[in-house]
């Protein structure tokens, strides 16, 4: 079984979709974090375009790491600059195609809670159940900020970049997927919206 979460930056999705992995028994996968481990692989590997980079790379994903080639690069991973260099590699085509292949093989066995901008829409069309998150602008970055001790006012401007580029992209654009349920966590805790995406898996 599969469940997809997409949505923008700071809709909530990694921690929801972790609980509700958690709470279900399922593995968790971020998407998002293979975006960012390949920009860090095409980063350290020059003369390589980012889809190469990520084609010869090994990323492996537990609960709470991430190793690239074996290297725990978790904490590297965070950094704004990575999220930034993971944001522009996701608008190439080549480098997409690598990455759902690699989503796709891993989803392939045993259930899932996957999450990013096109589980729904590109990596798993056929998922159970697929759900779009979506919330205030402001109060995404208001999340974001104090997940990482940052600012707000210059999350909400690098936020607002990558929105644009999620959105704009030709190739796969963020967008809800057909039969997705629309929640907007604006005004919701993690754990509401971890219940009200439970109750859609055991319908
Ligand atoms: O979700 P996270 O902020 O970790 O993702 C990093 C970047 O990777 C995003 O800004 C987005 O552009 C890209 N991404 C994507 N498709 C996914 C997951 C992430 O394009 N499925």
């Amino acid at each position: 079984m599969v469940v997809a979460i997409d949505g923008p930056a700071g809709a909530g999705k990694s921690t929801v979709a972790r609980e509700l992995a958690r709470k279900l028994g399922f593995r968790y996968l971020d998407t998002g974090a293979m975006y960012r481990a390949a920009a860090l692989a095409a980063e350290r590997a020059a003369g390589r375009t980012p889809a190469q980079a990520a084609r010869e790379a090994t990323i492996e994903l537990t609960d709470d790491r991430v190793l690239l080639n074996g290297e725990d690069v978790t904490e590297l991973l965070r950094r704004p600059e990575t999220a930034e260099a993971a944001s522009r590699i996701a608008t190439d085509p080549e480098l997409r195609a690598v990455l759902v292949e690699k989503q796709r093989q891993l989803l392939a066995q045993g259930d899932w809670v996957a999450e990013g901008r096109d589980v729904g829409t590109v990596v798993a069309p056929g998922a159970d159940v697929k759900v779009f998150l979506v919330a205030d602008a402001l109060e995404r970055a208001r999340r974001r900020a104090f997940e990482l001790g940052r600012d707000v006012d210059a999350v909400l401007r690098e936020q607002e970049l990558r929105d644009r580029r999620d959105a704009e992209r030709p190739h796969s654009p963020l967008r809800a997927a057909d039969g997705a349920v629309v929640i907007d966590t604006t005004a919701l805790s993690i754990g509401e919206v971890v219940e009200r995406i439970a109750a859609l898996v055991e319908r």
